[in-house]
């Protein structure tokens, strides 16, 4: 389990945290754990979501077990600086979505003393890293990879393997077309799609 760093009182200091995995790996869930932590602790939270994730409710996070918490979604990840002023902690969910400006924008926010936690998918459905996540992965003080289950053996799985037909990046809402498969499941699941394809 990841355990926060003692906040120092006198000194503000920020830093990042990305939580990122697979679908169906329990990201949202995480952020919204660490989150609901640093609420109880009266710190000020601000929570920011892509504009494009509307899934479930335009005002929250959303996670798949209905633990919801509220987010303000927004256009560009430059307007999250615009959004931050007097904020202790900074969540940002479905980050994969956002333009490759966020690496940037968290740095910033991370610098100024804020405690900044994103979470995000961290490969797309054909295993290629996704939008900003691998640069913020890289930036940040602490990652988490999360894993789901393997649907077809019981392994851990780190891939969003899609079902459906279509080559659209993500389908959005549309998560009965994706199933979590581990590195072996996903290579023979993309073979035989791929002769598929052929035939
Ligand atoms: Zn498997």
């Amino acid at each position: 389990m990841f355990l926060e760093n003692t906040i120092n009182r006198n000194e503000k200091r920020g830093w990042i945290e990305v939580v990122c995995g697979s679908m169906f790996s329990g990201k949202t869930e995480e952020l919204i754990r660490r989150l609901k932590r640093a609420k109880f602790a009266r710190q000020k939270v601000e929570i920011f979501k892509p504009k494009v994730d509307t899934r479930y409710s335009m005002e929250e996070v959303v996670s798949h077990d209905e633990n919801a918490i509220m987010s303000t979604p927004v256009e560009t990840a430059a307007a999250i600086l615009l959004l931050t002023s007097g904020v202790d902690v900074v969540g940002i969910d479905e980050a994969q979505f956002f333009d490759l400006g966020l690496i940037e924008v968290c740095n910033k926010l991370a610098s100024q003393g804020i405690r900044v936690i994103v979470a995000g998918l961290d490969m797309d459905y054909l295993g290629r890293p996704f939008g900003p996540i691998p640069g913020l992965m890289a930036t940040a003080e602490y990652v988490t990879k999360v894993h789901a289950i393997c649907v077809r053996c019981g392994n851990l799985a780190n891939h969003s393997h899609r079902t459906g037909l279509g080559d659209k990046l993500v389908v959005l809402g549309e998560t009965d077309m994706y199933e979590p498969l581990c590195r072996f499941c996903f290579a023979k699941a993309r073979a035989q799609q791929k002769k598929g394809e052929k035939a």
